[in-house]
C-alpha cells in the first residue's frame, strides 16, 4: 500500500514538472521569434522604413500584412480595441511608430477603433482614395506607410475628424503609473 502511494505521488510530480517546463519553453520561443522576425519594429527610432513587399511578407504576421500592405479591412466589431478603455498609447503594429493616445479615442459606433486626433503630424500620411466608388482619405503610418484605415469629417470636437482604424494594425501599451498621475493632474 505504501509503495503504491509513493508511486502515485511520483507520477503526479512528473506531470507537474513536465507541465511547468513546456509552458516555459513556449514563452521563450515566442519572445525570441518576435524579436528576430521584425527587425524594423522600434518605439524610439523615427527614421523612415522602406522595405520591399517581399520583405514585409516575411516579417509581418499574415493578418497584419493583409491590412498594412494590401490595404485590407478587418471585419467590423472584431477588434478587441473597438470597446477598449485602458489609458495608454497606440503604436503601429508593423513598425512601432506612435499613432494615437487613448484620450483621443472615442466610441463612434462604426465597428472599428476610432480616434479624433493623431499624436503628431508625422504620425500619419494622408492619401486620396477613390476606390470602391467613394471619395475617401486613406491614412497610412508616417514611418512605414502601413495602411491604417481612413479619416472622415464627422468626428467630435475639437478636430471634427474621425480616424477609423483597423485594430489589427494597432499595438497598445498601457501608460506607466507616473504618466497616468501626471495626466490626471493636468486634466
Ligand atoms: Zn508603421
Amino acid at each position: 500500500m505504501k509503495q503504491l502511494l509513493m508511486m502515485l505521488v511520483l507520477v503526479q510530480l512528473t506531470f507537474v514538472s513536465c507541465d511547468a517546463q513546456s509552458t516555459q519553453t513556449k514563452e521563450k520561443k515566442i519572445t525570441m521569434s518576435e524579436a528576430k522576425k521584425n527587425p524594423v519594429y522600434s518605439k524610439n527610432d523615427s527614421s523612415k522604413v522602406n522595405l520591399s513587399e517581399e520583405e514585409w511578407k516575411k516579417i509581418l504576421p499574415s493578418d497584419v500584412y493583409y491590412i498594412a500592405r494590401q490595404k485590407g479591412t478587418e471585419r467590423p466589431w472584431t477588434s478587441k480595441f473597438e470597446k477598449f478603455e485602458e489609458v495608454g498609447t497606440y503604436y503601429c503594429a508593423a513598425c512601432g511608430n506612435s499613432l494615437f493616445k487613448s484620450d483621443t479615442k472615442f466610441d463612434s459606433g462604426c465597428g472599428w477603433p476610432s480616434f479624433y486626433e493623431p499624436i503628431s503630424k508625422s504620425s500619419i500620411i494622408y492619401t486620396p482614395d477613390n476606390t470602391h466608388g467613394m471619395q475617401r482619405t486613406e491614412v497610412q503610418c508616417g514611418r512605414c506607410k502601413a495602411h491604417l484605415g481612413h479619416v472622415f469629417e464627422d468626428g467630435p470636437p475639437p478636430t471634427g475628424l474621425r480616424y477609423c482604424i483597423n485594430g489589427v494594425i494597432l499595438d497598445f501599451e498601457k501608460a506607466k503609473e507616473t504618466e497616468k498621475k501626471f495626466n490626471e493632474k493636468k486634466g
